[in-house]
Formats: structure tokens, C-alpha cells, sequence
């Protein structure tokens, strides 16, 4: 249950920096940890990851960033100093973890999990950017996803999926989306621009759909949020030699697999979760060419976080849904 209270204002410690939340993403992680679906926590832990502010306080030894700058939060922490996080890959750290404890006015977080948030972005849209879209581009990547290959995005007008989309298409690829609201399927076109939108009941096989719009081949990759109802469809679907990223599981995680279906047509499957540092940094800087653009489907007042969540639990949205603080 969420309950909006009084808490004590954090103190930055060393190498901290505290941030006065303007606004707060809302992700599914978010709803995982309320469901308690993430392991026990203790009772007052605040949830969110994602949010935008400004810096409002520093710790002993910070002098990368000055109070009064305006940041958005990275919210991955690792611990800075194994081999995994100095080449830069910190989601393989050991230590690797989400911060949550953005629904708040005060964020205290590592002064390196700080980027400068771009002019011309409201708080809103700088929030709305982090974990969907630093874990598109991160598993986009590990796809090898290239220009005029054919990409599969089940969920397509979730936060990850709209993240998804739009990454794929800056890259030069084909974007099949599925949505199963036909009044977002007209967004998904002249919006995000993506080439095929499916529109999908929760049950039926698109397995033969999606192969007649490649030739009878299979999409190069398909990402899947949603695991057990689509996981399957997902592995047909895809061409031989291609990559399934499986990044969520929505509609369950428990799925039955035919390795045959893996070796012989020898695809790659494999899982992602968040991305490195330096993606974000890298992405804002796209946002503030407009190359990319931030989608936001509601914003709420802190106050009103059941509401954003049921919302987000509805699957009912186009884009992010976000906290005003
Ligand atoms: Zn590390």
C-alpha cells in the first residue's frame, strides 16, 4: 500500500548529493516493490527510481556538480571500482542495484548518479527518460540491432515499449509494434513512426502475421515485456540466426521452451536489465536535438501515487506516466 506522509529531510553524506525531486517517473519496477514481488522491505521504504530536480545539497568531497543544478537521476548503482564497473559495464557488477526513493521531495544519491539535465526539457520529460530508455538502447545494442534490419516490440505503448520504438527507428530499423488498443494504434504510426502496428487480443498466435510482413523469414530481433503469454511466439517469430531479449514478464514468467527451436535455428536469447552509466549522459543529449522525443501519457501530483499506479497496473497508457513534486 502507498501512503503519503512526513518524513525527516535526508543529509547527503560523503560524495553525496541530495536533490529537491521536481518529478518522478513511475515504472513497473515501482509496482513490483509494492507488490512486495521484489523481496521484503522495510516498512517506509519509498519507492521510484527515475526523477529530475535540482541539486539542493552536496556531501563532504562532491565537486562535480553545484547546489542549485538541475540533474536528472541515474538511478543504477554499482560499486565503482571491479573490473566490470571500470570497463563500464556496471549492470554486471556484483553489487548492481536500482535505487528507489524518488516519490519524495529530497532524492540523497551517489554524486556520480547525477547527469545534467538538458535546457529545453521540462522536470517532467527529464523523468521520464531513465530506465525505460537507458534499457532500450543498452539491449538494442546488445542485439546488434542495424539499419534496415526488423525489430518486434510486443507492448509497444508501454514506457519500455514507446523507449523501444523510438530507439529502433533512430537506428534505421523496421519496427513491427503491437498494441492491443486499436485507438493507440494510429499514435504508433504517425507519432513514433513505426512501419507495422498489429493489434493483438491477449491471446491469439501473430506468429504467421509477423512472418508474412518479413518474407516468411521472422523479425532480426524481438522484444518481449510481457514473457509467458508471448515468450513463445516471440522465439517462432524471430528469424534464424536472430536475437529474443526478454526484458519483463507482465503476464507471468513462467514459459516452456523446445530447445530444438533454439539450436537449430540458432537464435540468442538473453535477458536485460537497466544499462551501463554512460548510456543516459549520451541519450539526453538526443532528446536535446529532438532526435528523440518524450512521450508522457499523465502526470499526477505526488499525492495521488495509487492513482498513477493503477493506471500503469491497467496497462491503460501511451508513453510514461509521472509525479509531480
Ligand atoms: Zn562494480
Amino acid at each position: 500500500m502507498l501512503r503519503y506522509q512526513e518524513v525527516a529531510t535526508p543529509e547527503p553524506g560523503p560524495g553525496q548529493v541530495r536533490v529537491r525531486v521536481r518529478a518522478a517517473g513511475i515504472n513497473h519496477r515501482d509496482l513490483w516493490l509494492r507488490m512486495g514481488q521484489l523481496g521484503a522491505f522495510s516498512p517506509g521504504t519509498i519507492p521510484g527510481s527515475d526523477a529530475a530536480g535540482e541539486v539542493d545539497a552536496v556531501g563532504p568531497g562532491v565537486t562535480n556538480v553545484e547546489v542549485k543544478q538541475r540533474v536528472v537521476i541515474n538511478p543504477g548503482l554499482s560499486c565503482g571500482h571491479c573490473l566490470d564497473c571500470l570497463r563500464g559495464d556496471q549492470v554486471s557488477c556484483s553489487q548492481f542495484r536500482i535505487y528507489d526513493g524518488t516519490y519524495a521531495e529530497y532524492a540523497v544519491v551517489p554524486a556520480t548518479n547525477v547527469v545534467p539535465m538538458p535546457s529545453g526539457l521540462t522536470f517532467a520529460e527529464a523523468a521520464s527518460i531513465g530506465i525505460p530508455f537507458v534499457t532500450a538502447e543498452e539491449y538494442l545494442t546488445r542485439a546488434n540491432l542495424v539499419p534496415g534490419q526488423t525489430v518486434l516490440v510486443w507492448a509497444a505503448t508501454g514506457g519500455l515499449g514507446v523507449a523501444t520504438v523510438e530507439l529502433a527507428k533512430l537506428r534505421g530499423a523496421r519496427v513491427i509494434a503491437v498494441t492491443r488498443d486499436s485507438g493507440k494504434a494510429e499514435r504508433l504510426r504517425q507519432e513514433l513512426r513505426a512501419d507495422e502496428v498489429l493489434l493483438w487480443d491477449g491471446s491469439s498466435d501473430l506468429t504467421e502475421t509477423i512472418r508474412n510482413l518479413t518474407n516468411g523469414q521472422g523479425v532480426d530481433v524481438a522484444v518481449d515485456s510481457l514473457g509467458s503469454k508471448t515468450f513463445s511466439q516471440s522465439l517462432a517469430a524471430t528469424r534464424r540466426g536472430g536475437a529474443v531479449v526478454t526484458v519483463g514478464s507482465t503476464t507471468g514468467g513462467q514459459v516452456t521452451l523446445e530447445l530444438g527451436q533454439l539450436f537449430r535455428r540458432r537464435l540468442t536469447v538473453f535477458g536485460a536489465y537497466m544499462g551501463s552509466t554512460a548510456i543516459l549522459p549520451r541519450l539526453l543529449s538526443l532528446f536535446a536535438r529532438g532526435l528523440l522525443v518524450p512521450i508522457i501519457d499523465h502526470v499526477y501530483p505526488l499525492e495521488q501515487a495509487d492513482q498513477a499506479h493503477e493506471q500503469l497496473e491497467r496497462g491503460d497508457v501511451f508513453g510514461k506516466v509521472i509525479l509531480e513534486v
